[in-house]
């Protein structure tokens, strides 16, 4: 699995971070070291969901975080549930639209410098082809 950029990786910690209902005064996460953020602790896999999605919707991102992040996560049970999930404290779920939304411009980007994976099925550059959630 491809490594994502720890300047993309920096930049989206900016972006959500001050957003989260986990985000000190103190500008520090409150998580416990037991419990990494589940965005940042599988960004490399998120970002692969987002290169091979297209879609103007967020289910199809979402179905893709539940059958490749959520069902390896320690969190979730048996029989798909997650009480993380339902007491709105998962990062990825409650900012998976802003997440997704940053790393279509920010992997466009950098397949457009060259230095990414230019796979996903569409042009990023196309407005119209951009989705709007
Ligand atoms: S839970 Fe994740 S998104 Fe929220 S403050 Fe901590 S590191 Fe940032
Ligand atoms: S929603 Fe639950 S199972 Fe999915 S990543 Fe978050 S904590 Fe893990």
């Amino acid at each position: 699995m491809k490594t994502v950029d720890p300047a993309i990786e920096a930049r989206l910690r900016s972006e959500i971070c001050p957003r989260c209902s986990r985000y000190t005064a103190q500008g520090t996460c409150s998580l416990p070291a037991s419990r990494p953020c589940a965005i940042f602790r599988n960004l490399p896999g998120i970002a692969e969901i987002v290169r091979r999605t297209r879609s103007k919707r967020i289910d199809p991102y979402m179905e893709g975080v539940r059958l490749n992040v959520c069902c390896a996560c320690p969190h979730e049970d048996d029989h798909g549930s997650c009480p993380m999930r339902d007491h709105v404290d998962c990062a990825l779920d409650a900012y998976l639209p802003i997440v997704v939304d940053y790393l279509e411009s920010a992997l466009a980007e950098e397949a457009n410098r060259g230095i990414g994976d230019t796979s996903p099925g569409g042009s990023a550059d196309d407005p119209a082809d951009h989705p709007s959630r």
